[in-house]
This record gives structure tokens, sequence and C-alpha cells, in this order.
């Protein structure tokens, strides 16, 4: 039995190499010239910088990295940080806050910086995240199968206690103190695509445990886990699906675009089972659906000639779109990206020397924001700025972030065609690495 896997990511490899483990023959087909999409690494001028994500997260016990591994017998070449590792500085507008490895210390610095009034909603997030991770990686939501209905049923005496929590805010939730607001609205907005109004609480429990749930650093950047992952399979880079090809309501075959050696060369790559971590809708002649409240990213990469002390990930809150400034050690020197939320629309329809302009300025406002983070910013030895249609380009998709986690049930089914399925930030648990990585392990549990 034959599977093909349309695009490389993190939830493309994770499916591979778990259908390889069955003994499928398994077929990755990537347009871009290394694996990881959006948590990948790439090369440029001697240093390996990360096209999304660098935040990583998921290697306590029974987390999700750790699942993998586990599922996978293999082991990721990562660093992992100790309690009360200054993981995080939050810069606020009255000073800045640190976000340390372990509750019991971040705990102490939240009081520190905010005062008592806020541990009720601590000891709430802690409860809920640690009930959330432990239901994570067997929870079939929303549920599409009968296999799910009856594993939802035997999960009921865990999930009972959580209902009433399922339709509420973060906001209605947290303490009215407008610095806190500010804190959590600016953590939501990269952990879930939208701000502490929109993202709803139990979401947002689970995503503000990301530095308790095993910190870890890896290795060679944020690319050394899909790295890891496509080792040992047949990835094959500069392939781009153009189509499923379908017989009524099951798949056949992918039409593939070669570029490199084989420029120019279409084929149709024929199996039994498909799985795409890429959005289906053009790969069956259907308009992309794009979430109206979705977002782009503006990445800023450079390298500066000096080192830095961690904390490596700085956000600065004081101002919007708030800057989130990755640092990595690279010898003497520091490898950084800075990231800001942008609006889609704005980078659409331009001509090229409005795009030029619009790019220099945002390149501009990026290196404002972000030197208030790290004096220093402005002596890098090399700029390099990504925009949404750089994501266009090179991850098949302008927007990030799947959908805003803006409700409970705001989630793409994973089951496209009757033998073919999605994985990817669209389907529950949503976006991030440790999140699309369980999304590829439910898919097992639900359906293969
Ligand atoms: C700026 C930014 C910062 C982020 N920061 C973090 C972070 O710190 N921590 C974290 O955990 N997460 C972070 N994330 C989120 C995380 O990167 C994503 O949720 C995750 O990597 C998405 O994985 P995916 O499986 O959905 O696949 P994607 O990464 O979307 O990969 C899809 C793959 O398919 C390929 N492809 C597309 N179209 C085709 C086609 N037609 N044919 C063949 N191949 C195709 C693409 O090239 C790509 O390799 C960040 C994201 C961004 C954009």
């Amino acid at each position: 039995m034959r599977a093909v896997v349309v695009g490389a990511g993190i939830g493309g490899l994770v499916a591979a190499r778990l259908l390889a483990r069955r003994g499928l023959e398994v077929v990755v087909l990537e347009a871009h010239t290394y694996p990881g999409g959006l948590a990948g690494s790439f090369y440029h001028r001697g240093v390996f910088l990360d096209a999304g994500a660098t935040l990583l997260s998921g290697f306590a016990p029974g987390g999700p990295m750790r699942l993998l591994e586990e599922a996978l017998d293999l082991s990721f070449p990562v660093e992992p940080l100790p309690e009360g590792f200054p993981l995080m500085a939050v810069h606020l507008e009255e000073g800045t806050l640190l976000r340390p490895v372990g509750r019991r210390a971040e705990r102490a610095a939240q009081e520190a910086f905010f005062g008592k009034g806020v541990l009720p909603f601590w000891d709430w997030q802690a409860e809920r995240a640690e009930a959330l991770w432990g239901l994570a990686p067997e929870l079939p939501f929303p549920p599409e199968t009968t296999k799910d209905l009856l594993r939802l049923l035997r999960l009921a005496p865990r999930l009972l206690p959580l209902l009433p929590d399922l339709l509420r805010k973060a906001k209605d939730l947290a303490p009215k103190d407008p610095r806190f607001l500010r804190f959590l609205d600016a953590q939501l907005l990269i952990a879930a695509q939208c701000g502490v109004g929109e993202a709803y609480a139990l979401y947002t429990a689970a995503a503000l445990d990301l530095p308790h749930r095993g910190a870890a650093l890896p290795r060679g950047g944020m690319g050394a886990i899909a790295r890891a992952l496509a080792e040992g399979l047949e990835v094959r880079y500069k392939a781009r699906a153009l189509r499923l090809l379908t017989r009524g309501r099951r798949a056949y075959g992918v039409e593939v675009l070669y570029g490199g050696k084989r420029r120019g060369e279409r084929e149709v790559v024929e199996g039994d089972l498909f799985v795409l971590n890429v959005p289906p809708e053009p790969l069956l002649g259907l308009p992309p659906r794009v979430p109206k409240d979705a977002w782009g990213a503006f990445v800023l990469h450079g390298l500066l000639p000096f080192p830095v002390d961690p904390p490596y990930y700085r956000q600065n809150a004081r101002e919007r779109p708030y800057a989130f400034l990755s640092l990595r050690p690279e010898g003497r020197k520091t490898a950084f990206s800075l990231s800001l939320h942008t609006p889609l629309g704005l980078w659409e329809g331009l001509s090229r020397e409005e795009y030029g302009r619009l790019k220099a300025c945002w390149t501009e406002r990026a290196l404002a924001l972000g030197g208030a983070l790290l004096p220093g910013l402005r002596e890098a030895e090399w700029l390099l700025a990504g925009t949404p249609r750089t994501y266009a380009r090179f991850a098949g998709r302008a927007w990030v972030g799947g959908y805003p986690q803006t409700h409970p049930f705001r989630f793409a089914r994973l089951r496209v065609l009757e033998n073919a399925y999605q994985v990817g930030e669209r389907v529950f648990p949503g976006q991030s690495v440790p999140a699309v990585a369980l999304g590829a392990l439910r898919l097992f549990k639900s359906f293969l």
C-alpha cells in the first residue's frame, strides 16, 4: 500500500513517519528545498535561519514531543531548559516581566509584577492546563467517527469539569488589571493568533502553559526537528503538488510539477492513501479559504556581531504590532528573527515599487520596536526580510496560524475524501510545532 503526503511541514512529516512505521511505502512531496515549512530553517550566508517557529516546547513527560519521540523511536536534537531558566521577557509599559520555566517560578514573577490579584487566574490556568494537556493526545475533538464518539464518551468524566469554561473567553476569566490584560493580549497574539478579547478560555489556559511543558532549545535552529523527522523518508523536494486526482469520493493520484533538475516535468504520483499538509481547496480546484481574521507575518532575520545572554525570546508588548524577538547563539555572534503580525490586505495588489517601499517601511518599524528589546539590533551585519508575499511563495500560503483560536469548534475536519486526510495547523489542536504534531497523531487514532 502506498501513501502520498503533500507537504513536508511538521504535520506532514509526522504523518509520513507514522505511516512508514506501519509498513506503508511513503512518498512525501515538498514544493520547497528543505523540510519543515513554517517550522523549517533555511541556510543563508552560512547561518541557519528559522523561517517561522523559533520557540519549542512539549518535551515534558507525556508532552507531545516526548510522545512523538516514543511513537517514532527517535530522539530530537534539543537542549532541555531547566526549572527557573529565563525563557521569555515581556516588555510592558511598567517594566519587563520575565516568564521563567516552571510554574512556581512563574507564579512568583507574576505576583511580584502584578500583585496577588492575578494569582487566582494562574490557579485556574494551571488546573485547566494540566487537564487539557493530559487530554490533548487522546481527545478526538470535534468527533468525526463512531470511534471518536466512543472515545469521547470514555473521556467524559475528565471532560465534564471543563464544560463550564467551554464557551468562555479569556477576558471573562482574567483580572481586569489593564497591565495584565495587555500582557495576555500580547502573549495570546503569538499563541492563539488573536487577542485576549477573542481567544477562548480553554485554549488560553493550554497556550499559557508552554514554558512549563518542557521548553527546549533545538540545536541548529528549529529546522533540526524537521530534518530529524525527514531522515530515512523519501522526500521529493522541488515537487509542487498541483491537483489531487479523484474518482468519485476517492483520490488516486497527485499531479506534480517539478523544479530543479527536473524543472518543468509533470508526473502523476499514484497512491492508495493521501495526507495533505497543505490547505486542500486549491488541490481540489476550489477557491482558497482564507479566514477573514487571519494574520500575515512580517519577519526580519539578521546576524549580530556579538553574543547575547538569555532570555532568548523577548516580546515588546508596549506597542502594537507586538514585536517578538528570537535570538540564537552562533559562536560569538547571534542570529535573530524578529516577527510582527501584519494585516494581509496591506500586502495585496501592490506594484513592485509599492511593495519595495512597504517592505522598507516595515523593516524600519521592526527595527524600532525590536531595538527596544535589544539595544544594538541595528548593528546587524545583514538583514533579510520576509513578508506575507514571501510566505505565499515559500510556504504555499500567505496567512499564518491556521485559524485564530476564537472558538472551540473552529477546526477543519481531518477527512477530506474517503482516502484523503488533512494535517497541520488547521486541525485540532491548532497551531505550533507540538500542536501540529499532536494533530497528526490524532489522525492515526481516529482513522488509520
Ligand atoms: C512567524 C511565525 C512564528 C512562529 N513561531 C512559532 C513558535 O515560536 N513556536 C511554535 O511552536 N510555532 C510557531 N509558529 C507556528 C508553527 O510554525 C506552525 O504552526 C507549524 O509549523 C505549521 O505546520 P504545518 O504542519 O501546518 O505545516 P506548514 O509549516 O504549513 O508546512 C506545509 C509544507 O507544505 C509545503 N507546500 C505548500 N504547498 C505545497 C504544494 N502545493 N506542494 C507540495 N508542497 C507544498 C510547504 O513548502 C511547507 O513545507 C510560528 C509560525 C510563524 C509563521
